[in-house]
């Protein structure tokens, strides 16, 4: 098919067209000042954040190169957008600013030398705090003698709208301040939406045929300025502080940005975690780009860069304002955008190893965080109904750290009628055979068995990792040796020669030895890790490991019946069923012959005693480790009478993490539940 050409931001803003400067920025004026308007009064932006902060950058230095083009409706001029809802105004006694940017070190530098020309070598002394720049609303609290009095969104930074009534449904907005507040403060701070929240209300919406929202952020200025409470009430808002406005800053219990955080928390305000006081700008660097490649993917709310403040307030005081819309002792750190617009090019089906077909996104390559981005899962085609996706639609595409892109919404603004919408294909896209519908999971399958691509999936699946762990053997491998005829079911694997793969483009004896001695040193693994390998319906690892210690052998597990296999602690009726007609299958019971007749191990060693130095210990296990496998671990944690589970709660004893870590690590860290390193791991068990 056609690949649609390829939207660029430029034409978005019209800087092909030459024109003069004045003309330029007159574009540029007009294409900020509606995305302002969308962003900001609409909740519903039709720009991508990086579009507008690159529009912005170049009508600032527009505006600097040519002053006299500086007009007092443009955007670099102003904060916001103005208020226009049916809400109540308030008239902020102390202005909302925004923030400068960086986008990156080099750009920071240049502002604390900038700060140094002003105030001298007491920048260097005073520190910085560095802060996670929270993507949410900011909102304005204000406290007579500790009580909520007032809740304000920030608006144009003057006038904002009255939300009072809101913000008192905000769980951790306290109404009563702790602690010994002054009489009459202002605090400041972030409204935001929790990433797992806001999937969860999405899919309520959907199931109840609302639209969806299109990020959490444009969710929580949404619900923020809903005119009826108990809509905002239903809506699971949070909130973060990170500045106060006093009269008299002279007067305030604190002199740095960061004890002020501290006395924040004493009040009983929640403020983000993972701030830092740097004592340089070289340690701001460093935080920024931990926070920026580890921290951000792991985190359960948006953030889009990090908040440089000079520590001291007194120095901030003196500092002051920039053209009436930015502190000049502040800035934000801006992170490489991990959401990306691009174009839907199509949408292909691939046919996964228990048969069931699954959309994904084929995209115009698009960079995401340094990485090229060209394809995205769609999971099912409700999902493509749901989101409304249609080929050939501009669409907003999301990575975070090491997760898979997902496509977040097509951009319907940017439809011009030439999207066609899609449907999953009636007959299977490898083999040809129709496809069938299982009603209960509303999932699409290709019934045939021995479908190629069935088969491709189901052998890549078996020598991954957690399962035969045959190393070398690729998905690439497998395309060739499934074309070449040499294989047809896994078993067969155990057969091939080394003459037989040298026949095979692109291996050499020593590959090709390499291989065959990989798949063949695989035929030892337990039990256990064949039972994953065989992808039984509902079996993961864990469950793979129950069935094969409780019955030792595959031929006692495949005789045994569904009572049996329930009796098991932590095996359900699911997977008691499903065991158990598994290996019921003839075809199931052929395919065990050929792996017993090729020599595979079919029995689990017995297990070391329960005891040992992580005896009555619950682990959980998150990220990649530097040496061992996930399986690895897993069975030296239970060899030393440790415990495997899947979800941090109160009763693990602690989480072994390694790189990439999941939403696990997050929840220990507000759990307060000790996280480990493969190495202090190994120290425990004294190895
Ligand atoms: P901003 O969001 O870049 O930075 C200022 C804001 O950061 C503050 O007002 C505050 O609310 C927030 N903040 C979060 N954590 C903070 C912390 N720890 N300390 C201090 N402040 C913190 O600036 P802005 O003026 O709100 O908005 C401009 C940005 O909004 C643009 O850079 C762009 O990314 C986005 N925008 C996008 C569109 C669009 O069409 N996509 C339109 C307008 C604005």
């Amino acid at each position: 098919m056609t690949i649609p050409r390829k939207r660029d931001s430029q034409t978005e803003t019209g800087s092909g067209e030459a024109g003069s400067p004045a003309q330029r920025a007159a574009v540029l004026r007009q294409t900020l000042n509606r995305a302002s308007h969308e962003y900001y009064v609409l909740d519903r932006p039709a720009l991508s954040d990086a579009d507008y902060d690159r529009s912005f950058r170049e009508l600032q230095k527009l505006e600097t190169a040519y002053p006299e083009l500086r007009t007092v409706d443009s955007p670099t001029q102003r904060v916001g957008a103005e208020p226009q809802s049916a809400l109540a105004k308030h008239t902020h006694s102390i202005p909302m600013l925004s923030l400068a940017n960086a986008f990156d070190d080099a750009e920071l530098r240049a502002w604390e030398e900038r700060l140094i020309r002003v105030a001298g070598d007491d920048i260097t002394r005073s520190g910085y705090s560095a802060e996670l720049k929270i993507d949410g609303a900011a909102v304005s609290l204000t406290y007579d003698d500790g009580v909520l009095v007032v809740g304000a969104t920030r608006g144009n930074g003057t006038i904002g709208e009255d939300v009072t009534a809101n913000i008192r449904t905000v769980r951790d907005v306290p109404l009563r301040l702790t602690g010994a507040p002054p009489g009459r403060i202002e605090v400041r701070g972030e409204i935001y939406f929790p990433f797992d929240q806001f999937e969860r209300m999405n899919e309520a919406r959907v199931a109840a045929g609302e639209p969806v929202f299109a990020n959490p952020r444009n969710a929580s200025a949404g619900s923020l300025r809903q005119l009826d409470p108990s809509i905002t009430a239903s809506r699971p808002l949070r909130f973060f502080g990170y500045a106060v406005a006093f009269d008299d800053p002279a007067k305030l219990p604190f002199k740095t940005q960061s004890e002020l955080l501290q006395a924040l928390r004493s009040w009983g305000i929640p403020v983000a975690p993972h701030a830092l006081r740097c004592n340089s700008l070289d340690e701001v660097a460093v935080w920024a780009h931990g926070v920026e490649h580890e921290l951000r993917a792991v985190l359960n709310f948006a953030i889009d860069g990090g908040v440089v403040k000079v520590d001291s307030l007194r120095l901030q005081d003196e500092l002051g304002v920039v053209g009436g819309r930015e502190p000049r002792w502040a800035i934000a750190r801006k992170f490489a955008p991990d959401i990306a617009e691009t174009r839907l090019a199509a949408i292909e089906v691939n046919v996964g190893r228990t048969g069931q077909l699954n959309p994904y996104a084929v995209l115009e390559p698009v960079e995401i965080g340094g990485t090229t981005v060209r394809l995205a899962t769609l999971h099912n085609e409700q999902l493509v109904r749901d989101k409304d996706l249609r080929v050939g639609d501009v669409v907003q595409v999301k990575r975070a750290g090491d997760v898979i892109p997902q496509v977040i919404g097509p951009v319907p603004e940017r439809r011009n009628g030439s999207e066609r919408p899609w449907s999953m294909p009636s007959r299977c896209p490898v083999c040809d055979t129709p496809v069938e519908r299982d009603a209960d999971l509303a999932a699409i399958y290709c019934p045939n068995v021995a479908c190629p691509g069935r088969q491709l999936e189901a052998m890549v699946y078996f020598a991954s990792r957690g399962a035969m762990d045959i190393r070398g053997l690729s998905y690439a491998r497998i395309e060739q040796l499934l074309q070449a005829g040499l294989v047809h079911d896994v078993a067969d694997l155990y057969t091939l020669t080394t003459d037989d793969v040298l026949g095979l483009d692109g291996f050499q004896q020593k590959s090709a030895t390499t291989l065959v001695a990989a798949i063949d040193a695989s035929k030892s693994q337990p039990l256990s890790r064949l039972l994953t390998a065989l992808g039984i319906p509902h079996v993961g690892e864990t469950a793979a490991r129950l069935l094969a210690r409780h019955f030792g052998s595959l031929n006692a597990l495949s005789s045994a019946s569904v009572d049996q296999i329930e009796a098991i602690r932590g095996l359900g009726d699911v997977i008691a069923q499903s065991v158990a007609s598994f290996f019921h299958d003839p075809s199931v019971r052929a395919l065990l012959r050929k792996l017993d007749q090729a020599g595979v191990t079919l029995d689990e060693p017995t297990q070391v005693a329960a005891s040992g130095a992580l005896s009555g210990q619950t682990v959980v296990i998150t990220g990649t480790l530097p040496t061992l496998s996930r399986s690895q671990a897993a069975a030296l944690i239970e060899a030393n009478g440790g415990r495997i589970t899947s979800s941090v709660s109160k009763a693990t004893t602690f989480v072994l993490a390694g790189t990439d870590p999941g939403s696990k690590l997050e929840k220990a860290n507000t759990l307060g539940v000790p996280i480990l390193d493969e190495s202090e791991l190994l120290h425990r068990i004294g190895q």
